[in-house]
């Protein structure tokens, strides 16, 4: 059997090495158009901010080592530009010499990702203007924030990576703006559970403008003039643009292959396209929500990981694993807070027409005669009917992520407030109290 895979990060890594795994014998090509493969994209962020300060440790696997490793043939800085389904070939160019040339497969498996979307606004391309998507542009804006001797960034959109590089450059010494569209941080969160994140911004001195648009940038000399919708221009020396991302799904609709609702690559549970020989994972795909039962997209780590190696087992050994979905579990640091969410938001229900009740407790991270505790707020979200679970976000400063992985283990299993009641947990004072704060969001609810 002959594999081929494109994109060798998240999803296409993982797929390739199951795939050797499961088949000792294959030919799998894996390509990549970047020059690196497997790279932390979720430690990116903190590289900029100098908490990683080992450029190495970035790279999960190099190209060389998988090969040897797992006998995979990495063709990295080659891109895919065309699919043939009918023939089952793909069209590849190498771009150090432009060679194009074609490749056969027996099966296809697309794992592109998604890119930052770029709005077509005045100046957008001026110098010192960023998206954040992978190793390059990561050393563009190191080495254009060190060389220019930057000290005012505006970062532009207050999603988790625009908040992740909000402290990371407050860290490196720059003075920081965050420009958001709408009235809260966080777009997957509640506003009540986002507020407590806008407080604490700005308690660390940077700079947030909600309800606030960018209409276009000007570069005057080594200075971004940023136009806000109210009529007020801010003076930058380097801007991030952090948007939100669209799926890359161009190669997939050039062959033909069916998009779905969410403009995601349509894949049934098994991550099979709509050509029985191609599959996809990741970014690009979209599944069903299993508690909106809407179509839906995850831009996450996880759920590209897991997919990759169902993927694999669907095309070596038959479709025999289905795919559950995500319920878009995902936690962000801001500063000394943590702040997470698992399931559907409350406004995102309400949108969808799911009727829910919503419980709120504030309790601490762990026993309060313990030194050390801090406020932790749970926000959750249920059925009237029979309590099950929806949605679960945190915002405090310690022990989020335990918590948040409990409710999004219980919602993925369709648990209800009931059974957070009798929730176990481990408990000493120095990590949580005789009744947890899980507990807690149980006892209220009930
Ligand atoms: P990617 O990992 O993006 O890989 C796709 C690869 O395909 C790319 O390298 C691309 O160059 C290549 N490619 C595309 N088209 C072609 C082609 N035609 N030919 C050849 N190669 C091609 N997720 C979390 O869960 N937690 C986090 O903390 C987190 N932090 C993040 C921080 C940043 C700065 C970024 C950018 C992302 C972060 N993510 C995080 C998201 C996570 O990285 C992605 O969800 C995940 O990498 C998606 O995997 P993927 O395989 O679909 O795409």
């Amino acid at each position: 059997m002959k594999y081929i895979i494109v994109g060798a990060v998240a999803g296409g890594a993982s797929t390739a090495a199951r795939l050797r795994r499961l088949d000792e014998h294959a030919e799998i090509i894996i390509f990549e158009k970047g020059e690196y493969i497997s790279f932390a994209n979720c430690g990116l962020p903190y590289y900029i901010g100098e908490v990683i300060k080992d450029r190495n440790k970035l790279f999960v696997q190099t190209a060389a080592a998988f090969n040897q490793r797992f006998n995979i043939d990495v063709r990295v800085q080659t891109e895919v530009t065309a699919i043939n389904p009918s023939a089952k070939t793909i069209t590849a160019i190498k771009q150090a010499t432009g060679e194009v040339y074609e490749e056969t497969y027996d099966k296809l498996i697309l794992s592109p990702g998604a890119e930052p979307v770029r709005p077509p606004l005045p100046g957008i391309n001026s110098e010192g203007i960023f998206t954040l998507r992978n190793v390059r542009d990561t050393d563009y804006i190191k080495s254009y924030v060190q060389q220019k001797h930057v000290t005012k960034a505006v970062i532009i959109g207050a999603g988790f990576i625009g908040l992740e590089m909000a402290e990371n450059f407050h860290d490196l010494g720059l003075d920081v703006t965050v420009i958001e569209m709408i009235d809260q941080v966080m777009a997957p969160v509640d506003y009540p559970v986002a507020s407590f994140v806008q407080q604490h911004i700005r308690s660390k001195k940077v700079h947030l403008r909600l309800n606030t648009a960018v209409t276009g940038f000007t570069k005057t000399g080594d200075k971004i003039e940023v136009a806000l919708n109210n009529g007020e221009v801010l003076l930058a020396d380097v801007v991030l643009l952090s948007i939100g991302v669209r799926p890359d799904t161009r190669l997939a609709a050039m062959a033909g292959l069916k998009l779905g609702q969410a403009k995601g690559i349509w894949v049934n549970e098994f991550l099979q396209t709509s050509d029985p020989d191609i599959y996809a994972v990741g970014d690009a795909i979209e599944f069903e929500n299993p508690v909106t039962h809407q179509s839906m997209i995850t831009y996450l780590a996880g759920p590209a990981n897991k997919q990759g190696r169902i993927c694999a087992d669907n095309v070596v050994l038959g479709n025999t694993r289905s795919y559950k979905g995500s319920i878009n579990t995902a936690i962000v640091k801001v500063f000394d807070m943590t702040v997470g969410t698992t399931g559907t938001a409350s406004k995102h229900l309400t949108a969808a027409g799911i009727e829910h009740i919503v419980s709120t407790t504030h309790n601490g991270s762990h026993a309060g005669y313990y030194p050390g505790a801090k406020q932790m707020t749970i926000q959750i979200a249920f059925t009237p009917k029979d309590g099950r679970l929806l949605s679960a976000q945190i915002a405090g400063y310690d022990g989020v992520d335990k918590r948040l992985d409990v409710f999004a283990s219980y919602i993925k299993q369709g648990k209800s407030v009931y059974d957070l009641i009798e929730f176990e947990h481990a408990y000493a004072p120095p990590y949580s109290s005789a009744k947890d704060p899980v507990n807690m969001a149980g006892f209220v609810a009930e």
